[in-house]
């Protein structure tokens, strides 16, 4: 039996372990091969092994692996610093690098209660966010998260931010669709606004998809637009939290741009780094910034591991080869390949209640029963089954859900590398469909 020191006595369980990647696979040391239809977790974007980024890090490292952010810049930084300017629609030219996606949304959530400090207004200090959704494990990213079982245990000591309903259309709190809904979610943004009033609101937070709190949850066409508008109206800045679909997850860098909105800041991390380098950014609009510069100079934040010449180097990297592939380009037509293939599978399983999302983000939720929507009972662990059956058959798939009774049900994301070919996707289906078959088997018995 293998010791796993650090994880074991944490989760009892035994990870298996793994030997190489390449591609779309990781292989375990006992030789089994594994489909890696989460890229990790939404992470690994170009797929594993990419003999490029590892020169580039070598490269760096001959170089200069580290120096302090306080005292230098490095040439890494800068140019990775230009090239996420050049790629963000807009006037997103700030760049605060971090090494997490948490730190991301935390140093955005500072970057926005500081821009209306520096303008001489101490009250704006909260963040609005939304129940279904994930900013994060630290605290200050866990009090903008509406993702109940992460943040049960910490309550007493999470600012109690005010939450809003996601755009959740497949359990639309209004039992209406949209577009005739008018979009009551996006309107309840304006009646929190209100109720709390806009002089105490630095930020409003939102996943463009939501990702590990729902299962891909994809909001309908004129959400976002309806959500800047109001931000814009009450003078309250607009987070983007990208930190799962930036760099080309839904085929535009990023998810926003699908809809026409830019964000005020945005979270990067994730594919950032594709998995090769612990790297994340806030970045920041000229407007958040202008008072900022202005007054204190600088952003009241930063790590000893910011802006690392090692990790930019390794995102400038991933970066170049998305754009020397023209791998962006590609998502769209991958992900309704992907999800023709899953909805396939949907009168196959009566299970499968909703297959959903955007690009190569696609999330499956699972009920108990596919006419009235009811969720399995939560004491049946279903997300955790399917994943450990789809992990038998070698084939990785995230879990997503809120983790509670009452918020949502079982689900599951599937997001491939972004490199993915069309038959890797149709042997992705296949282990899919072997993994719902073993469940099904399970649950009929
Ligand atoms: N924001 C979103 C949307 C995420 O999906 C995650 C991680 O899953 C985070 C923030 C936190 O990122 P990290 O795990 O790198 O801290």
């Amino acid at each position: 039996m293998e010791k796993t020191f650090l994880i074991k006595p944490m989760l009892d369980e035994i990870y298996p372990v793994i030997d190489y990647g390449k591609g779309v696979y990781l292989f375990d040391r006992n030789g089994k091969k594994y489909l890696d239809a989460a890229s990790g977790a939404v992470t690994a974007n170009i797929g594993h092994g990419v003999a490029e980024i590892v020169e580039a890090m070598m490269e760096q490292a001959k170089k200069v692996s580290f120096v302090y952010r306080s005292q230098f810049t490095s040439e890494a930084a800068e140019k990775l610093a230009a090239k996420i300017a050049e790629w963000t629609p807009g006037e997103l030219n700030w760049c605060f690098f971090v090494n997490s996606g948490s730190e991301a949304t935390e140093t955005a959530m500072k970057m926005a209660i500081q821009h209306w400090q520096e303008r001489g207004n101490q009250t704006k200090t909260k963040i609005l966010s939304r129940w279904v959704s994930y900013h994060g494990i630290t605290m200050g990213a866990l009090s903008m998260s509406g993702h109940p079982s992460r943040r049960a245990r910490f309550i007493p000591l999470l600012e109690d931010f005010p939450a809003i309903n996601p755009p959740y259309c497949y359990r639309c709190p209004y039992n209406l669709e949209a577009p005739s809904c008018n979009y009551l979610c996006a309107k309840e943004l304006e009646t929190a606004i209100k109720r709390i009033g806009p002089d105490q609101i630095a930020a409003f937070i939102a996943e463009p998809v939501i990702g590990a709190a729902g299962g891909a949850i994809s909001p309908p066409k004129d959400y976002f637009k309806q959500i800047k508008m109001i931000c814009e109206e009450y003078d309250i800045l607009f987070i983007a939290d990208e930190v799962m679909t930036g760099f080309g997850r839904t085929g535009t860098m990023l998810a926003c741009e699908q809809w026409g909105v830019v964000p005020d800041i945005v979270a990067l991390g994730k594919g950032m780094g594709a998995g090769y380098a612990p790297i994340a950014a806030a970045v920041a609009s000229e407007k958040v910034m202008e008072p900022i510069l202005a007054g204190s100079k600088s952003v009241m934040s930063g790590h000893t591991l910011s802006a690392n010449p090692q990790s930019c180097a390794v995102s400038l990297a991933v970066l170049e080869y998305l754009e020397k592939n023209d791998i962006m380009k590609e998502v769209d037509n991958k992900g309704v390949y992907l999800k023709y293939q899953l909805e396939k599978l949907k009168p196959q399983f009566n299970f499968i209640g909703d297959i959903r999302g955007k690009g190569l983000l696609l999330g499956i939720e699972f009920v108990a029963d596919p006419i009235t929507k009811q969720p399995f009972p939560r004491k049946l662990s279903v997300t955790q089954k399917i994943i450990e059956h789809a992990k038998d058959k070698g084939l990785l798939i995230y879990p997503a859900g809120s983790g509670i009774d009452g918020v949502n049900g079982d689900a599951v994301i599937i997001s491939p590398p972004l490199t993915i070919t069309k038959r890797e996707i149709e042997e992705l289906v296949f282990l899919l469909k072997g993994t719902f078959t073993v469940f099904s088997d399970e649950i009929n018995t």
